[in-house]
């Protein structure tokens, strides 16, 4: 079989598995053409993307990967470009080649002319071998549950293993406020280092969800100048081996006129406004500047286009449930976690809070980590907040916010989704901000609630991996 016939079978059992699966409304529909498609041709991905004349950017790292690659395509969309990009999440190998095959006709020829993947830090070597990018934007790698000890360290290496066998001509947009990201890239060609200079919303010190707080050189613990979140600020090493790089696009200052809104003052002299909400959020938005200016656009087509974005599935996304306005901010880890709870504490005014906490395999099976969460903040808070504890794991978090010192009479613990979102919608000042902060599979539970009461909209195909 020529390759060109092997690549045209490959597309069109894609497609028909695409069809089958949506029929039979099986979640999983995202991926299942991709590993079709893959089964009948493995290089079909690769093959795909070479007919991407405007070439191919990916985004990885644990946190912000969705809502980076989200921000980065509303950007080029409004710049007039096509763009093909796997918004649903699906963040392996299989579910790039679905939507690649999504996009492509039956004789294996694509109808966008570039492509936005986010994908899994694991997965980044083999993206990189098959698709050749022209701009990898690297976020972060911070801990997250499903790590055992020394997870994070053999992930980063591997992210490393793998920047150093992108093209020669390729950017690689890093934030290297994120010591780990550094390490893995800062004596690369097509550095692009992004980072935050402003001096709003620091930390007072390192949190404790902090992973890297060890030179990558020589294992003395880092000085921090600023803490922005988790291990991310500026630091050096005392032995002066290791020094955060000067970043060639910075925020130099940070607006946060709501809890989901940012205006963001950049070193270029750009300012951008972004409807997303957080400082966690703010290193999105830049590195997703970053990377549309290094595909060309100018400053203030960039700083527009990215100003168009509006937040999706579960990630600052509003909904009015049973007479209540409703913001859920999705957590999967605990530098996640902490930074949503700040976010809804500082910005948001959140009075009432739902914590949805899940143990299944996309959330991790051992629940240990909510000790590693800054739950005292809602002991903390002026606001004196009432907490829904909900999820399979409610009775592990009320024990978690009692040690953390939150009153428990302000805390409720109700395991059903449906129950726990109604008694959200009671709870505390109606006027005031309720929040649901859930696990990704609570998530799930929780907006299939909502899909049923009308409020949102299915989204029947779950992606895998663990999309952030
Ligand atoms: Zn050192």
């Amino acid at each position: 079989m020529s390759p060109d016939l092997r690549l045209r079978s490959a597309v069109l059992a894609g497609k028909a598995a695409a069809t089958a699966s949506r029929m039979l409304r099986r979640g999983g529909g995202t991926t299942i053409p991709g590993d079709v498609a893959l089964a009948v041709d493995p290089r079909a991905l690769g093959k795909l993307a070479a007919g991407l004349p405007g070439g191919v950017v990916l985004v990885t790292g644990t946190n912000g990967k969705t809502t980076t690659a989200g921000l980065i395509t509303t950007a080029l969309r409004s710049n007039g470009e096509q763009v093909l990009n796997n918004s649903s999440g699906a963040n392996l190998l299989f579910g790039l080649c679905a939507a690649a095959v999504a996009d492509a006709d039956g004789a294996g020829r694509m109808r966008s002319r570039l492509a936005v993947f986010e994908v899994d830090e694991l997965w980044l070597e083999q993206a990189v071998a098959e698709l050749r990018p022209r701009v990898v934007v690297l976020l972060n790698l911070l801990r997250d549950q499903l790590d055992r000890s020394g997870e994070l360290e053999t992930t980063a290496a591997q992210v490393g293993r793998a920047l150093r066998r992108l093209p020669p001509h390729a950017a690689i947009v890093a934030n290297v406020d994120d010591p780990l990201v550094t390490a893995q890239c800062l004596d690369l060609p097509g550095l692009v280092p992004v980072g935050i200079d402003a001096d709003d919303f620091l930390l007072p010190g390192l949190p404790h969800a902090a992973d890297a707080r060890a030179c990558p050189r020589c294992g003395t613990a880092l000085l921090f100048e600023r803490v922005v979140l988790a291990h991310c600020g500026t630091y050096a090493c005392p032995t002066g081996d290791f020094v955060r790089p000067q970043p060639a696009t910075a925020v130099t200052a940070i607006g946060a006129p709501a809890i989901d809104a940012l205006r963001l003052q950049l070193s270029d002299g750009a300012v951008v406004s972004a409807a997303v909400g957080g400082v966690y959020n703010a290193y999105n938005v830049l590195a997703a500047y970053a990377a549309v200016r290094a595909l060309g656009i100018d400053p203030t087509r960039a700083a527009a286009g990215i100003g168009g974005f509006r937040p999706r599935f579960g990630r600052q996304e509003r909904l009015r449930l049973f007479g209540r306005e409703m913001r859920f901010l999705l957590a999967k880890n605990p530098a996640g976690f902490d930074e949503v709870l700040r976010t809804a504490d500082e910005l948001g005014d959140a009075a009432a809070y739902l914590i949805a906490i899940n143990d299944r395999i996309a959330d991790g099976r051992d629940v240990s980590w909510l000790w590693d969460v800054d739950f005292e903040r809602l002991a903390r808070s002026r606001r004196r907040p009432k907490v829904v504890a909900a999820g399979s794991r409610a009775h592990d978090l009320a024990v978690r916010l009692k040690y953390a010192g939150v009153d428990q009479q302000r805390v409720t613990v109700e395991t059903d989704p449906e129950r726990a979102l109604r008694r959200l919608a009671t709870t505390g000042d109606p006027a005031s901000e309720a929040v649901v902060v859930p696990t990704y599979t609570a998530m799930l539970e929780l907006r299939r609630v909502a899909e049923r009461s009308g409020a949102a909209s299915a989204f029947w195909s779950e992606p895998v991996g663990t999309p952030s």
